[in-house]
């Protein structure tokens, strides 16, 4: 009997898992449909309310170009599908919970901590995107005061900016996607940048270039900003010859990036390069069992995209697979020939002794 083998071995009545995934961001929930494909036991918790991570909380309604199949998509929609897709086989989802600590036990058996209780997994694939993120701040004066009053970070509702005159501040894909989303609705947009270069597509800054959005660049910064208990205007200014010109907004949308802290991550002893978890390129940590995929991950050449978390999270599912029964393939073989069986034989094992959409409680302490 192999290691692996021996934990497989009911040792008490802890209820264990086979996979746990760490969020139910988009690559958590790709994973999810692969975990259920291969007829394992799964779960996935996250501190959020709803599934899709930084699609459904920071940008619903952008749209999304670059993910295979689909030549336009906004966030929300891209999470409601891959909700569906992971969805469908039995599954556990525990929403409202963040994992506080993960410890591996001397039986192989992963504790993984959060303020409800303790859930127990033989594997555990953590796809904890960038943990926690907030958005980089303009220090200005007013900023603080007037945020969430005409100062934004990211667009939730489209219809919060229609008829509105809108300030956008960047020059990433973000600043370039939100000018494309907002000019058919907005009164007005300004576009502002302040270096001599944009980061984001040549695509989208070529079609914002073309449309009725006023592009101030380069070298264009926010000066101040004006309003009582509301943004009514912003001074902006052009750094190299001191250009002044009074605005008269409604509405900021700052795009400078975001801040991220891995949170209680850093303390689960694994090996972190910079913000991020090193990976093998089967997305094995250092510690046997744990796994990780999509934006938390690195390993050389490794791309913050969708699409990759995708490919990612595939490989650590199939992994962990095996990992649980080392007699299982490592190569699933193809969804056109899997998919239709692993639905009836989840659908069989649910009928006979699985649980079905279990709101189970975590064991408490
Ligand atoms: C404004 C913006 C626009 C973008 N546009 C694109 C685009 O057009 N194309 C593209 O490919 N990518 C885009 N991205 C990047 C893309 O959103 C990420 O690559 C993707 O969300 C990564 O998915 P993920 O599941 O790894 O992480 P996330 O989406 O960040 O999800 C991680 C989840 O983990 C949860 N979590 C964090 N810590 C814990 C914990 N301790 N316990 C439990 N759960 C935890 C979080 O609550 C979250 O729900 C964009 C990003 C931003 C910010």
């Amino acid at each position: 009997m192999t290691a692996n083998e021996a934990q497989r071995e009911p040792v008490d009545n802890r209820d264990i898992y086979d996979i746990t995934f760490i969020g139910a961001g988009p690559v958590a929930l790709y994973g999810m449909y692969y975990a259920g494909l291969r007829l394992t036991r799964f779960k996935a918790i996250d501190p959020l309310e709803e599934t899709g991570g930084a699609l459904t909380a920071l940008y619903p309604e952008k749209y999304i170009y670059d993910v295979g199949g689909f030549p336009k998509i906004t966030a929300k929609e891209l999470a409601q599908h891959l909700h569906e897709q992971a969805t469908q086989y039995p599954h556990t989802l525990c929403l409202g919970e963040r994992v506080e600590s993960l410890e591996r036990g001397d039986d192989g058996i992963l504790s993984i901590t959060t303020q409800a209780g303790v859930h127990f997994s033989r594997t555990v694939i953590i796809c904890a995107g960038l943990g926690a993120f907030t958005p980089r701040k303009l220090e200005l004066p007013d900023v603080e005061r007037l945020d969430g009053h005409g100062i934004y970070y990211a667009v939730r509702r489209k219809a919060d900016f229609a008829g509105r005159r809108v300030l956008i501040v960047g020059g990433g894909d973000s600043a370039f996607d939100y000018s494309m989303m907002l000019e058919p609705v907005a009164k007005s947009i300004t576009h502002i940048h302040r270096n001599s270069f944009f980061s984001a597509h040549e695509d989208s800054i070529r079609k914002v270039q073309a449309s009725t959005v006023e592009m101030r660049f380069p070298f264009w910064e926010v000066k101040a900003i004006h309003g009582d208990d509301h943004v009514t205007g912003a001074t902006i200014h052009q750094t190299k010859t001191g250009e002044e010109i009074d605005l008269e907004i409604d509405a900021i949308i700052f795009n400078l990036g975001w801040l991220t802290s891995l949170g209680p991550i850093v303390d689960w002893g694994l090996t972190l390069d910079g913000n991020a978890i090193a990976v093998d390129r089967r997305m094995r940590t250092n510690i046997e069992g744990v796994y990780a995929a999509g934006d938390i991950c690195t390993y050389d050449g490794k791309l913050k995209l969708i699409s990759l978390g995708f490919g990612e999270v595939a490989i650590a599912v199939n992994n962990a697979k095996n990992y649980v029964d080392p007699r299982a393939k490592v190569a699933p073989g193809h969804s056109t020939d899997k998919h239709e069986i692993a639905l009836k034989k989840a659908s069989r094992k649910t009928k006979q002794n699985q649980p079905k959409e279990l709101a189970v409680p975590p064991t408490k302490h």
